[in-house]
């Protein structure tokens, strides 16, 4: 029977099969002697050998872990690819990526990338002399501009790597810090496995044990984590007390129609910008009681926090101040709380950077 699961208005279609999947995939019981129904947690560092090179599965917990197989697994058919790999970290992951170039290679990265990523490419690999570009790859003339001649045409290939942090929505419960890479050739899986053994980016087995479990949630937390973040959105678009608002699903968002057209639906991170000052900004941020201040984001729980000071100070200050990232811009992460009370808190906190302002609403 095929059923066609609904989505959110206007985007597309939600994927099939994919609770099911996240659930099920790479964990039938059969695989272990004693037929578990939760994938065990494999903490062997290495494991006994029939005769000499003449291992069962695994040899030695960097190069294969019976637990990190079942995540690489779940997470490979989630992603319609044929293999993934776990990281200890999505830097990790990225460090690891970054190892199929060699000096001299171009990497075009875009220019509001996650902070520390930046960090990497401007501090760590340009000195391994890779030729680092950062760009704004909404225009893609400048893309086009950016990319040097070369006899391949690698954006008319699609893309060949999945990237991710786990650490944000796939675990989703703030407590592992984890990288995951999908990749559909087999070419690529086999050197980047070389590499991820080689270079000892790998993750702990307890983590890939807290990863799974987090994966089979992720489908009905993102739906609640949308559905939160998209009345967050709207009601501080509302609010006088707030210049603007970046949702992209909200109509008023530059890229409300491509994410309708490419995605599912819209996570939990909402940004804006508090009419006002730093201190504005300082003493919202402060006024909060739901919603912590921390860094990260993606977690069941909401955060807030300011970027320019917080998750972004390693950016340089120019680049900073070209990108909007100013010191009344806020972000949220909203988490799975009752939406009522994550309103209610984001209203009495606005009321307090803005005491003058009065029952504006
Ligand atoms: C968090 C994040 C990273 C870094 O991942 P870690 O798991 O913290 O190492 C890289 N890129 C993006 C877009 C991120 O959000």
């Amino acid at each position: 029977m095929q059923k066609k699961e609904t989505s959110a208005p206007g985007f597309s279609p939600r994927f099939q099969h994919f609770a099911t999947q996240a659930i099920h995939t790479g964990q039938e019981p059969e695989q272990w002697n004693s037929w578990d129904v939760v994938p065990p947690i494999s903490l062997s560092t290495t494991f006994k050998q029939r005769a000499p090179g003449q291992p069962v599965d695994f040899v030695y917990g960097r190069s294969g872990n019976p637990t990190r197989n079942c995540l690489e697994k779940v997470v490979a058919m989630l992603d319609e690819a044929k293999h993934s790999l776990a990281f200890a970290s999505g830097l990790a992951a990225i460090v690891t990526v970054t190892h199929l170039l060699k000096a001299g290679d171009h990497v075009i990265c875009m220019d509001d990338v996650y902070g520390g990523t930046g960090r990497f490419f401007r501090r760590v690999a340009s000195e391994l002399g890779l030729k680092i570009s950062f760009v704004d790859c909404c225009k893609t003339k400048l893309l086009e501009e950016a990319i040097t001649p070369q006899t391949k045409r690698p954006l008319a290939l699609g893309a060949d790597i999945c990237m991710y942090s786990a650490t944000k929505y796939m675990n989703g419960h703030s407590d592992v810090v984890m990288g995951l890479v999908s990749v559909k050739s087999d070419e690529l899986h086999s050197r980047l496995r070389f590499l991820q053994n080689t270079l000892g980016t790998v993750p702990s087995p307890f983590d890939c044990y807290l990863c799974i479990r987090g994966l089979k949630t992720l489908q009905i937390r993102m739906e609640k984590h949308f559905q939160n973040g998209m009345a967050v959105a709207r009601f501080l678009e509302s609010d006088p007390r707030v210049e603007r608002v970046f949702y992209p699903g909200l109509p008023s968002h530059p890229q409300h129609e491509l994410a309708k057209r490419q995605c599912t639906g819209c996570p939990g991170m909402v940004t804006f910008f508090i009419k006002g000052s730093l201190q504005h900004a300082d003493t919202f941020l402060k006024h909060l009681k739901i919603f912590a201040l921390a860094e990260s984001l993606g977690g069941y729980e909401s955060l807030a926090e300011l970027p320019a000071i917080m998750t972004h100070a390693s950016v340089p200050k120019n680049d900073r101040d070209s990108l909007g990232i100013s010191d009344t811009l806020i972000r949220l992460s909203v988490g799975l709380e009752d939406e009522e009370d994550l309103l209610n808190d984001i209203y009495q906190a606005l009321k307090a950077a803005h005491p003058g302002s009065g029952n504006l609403k």
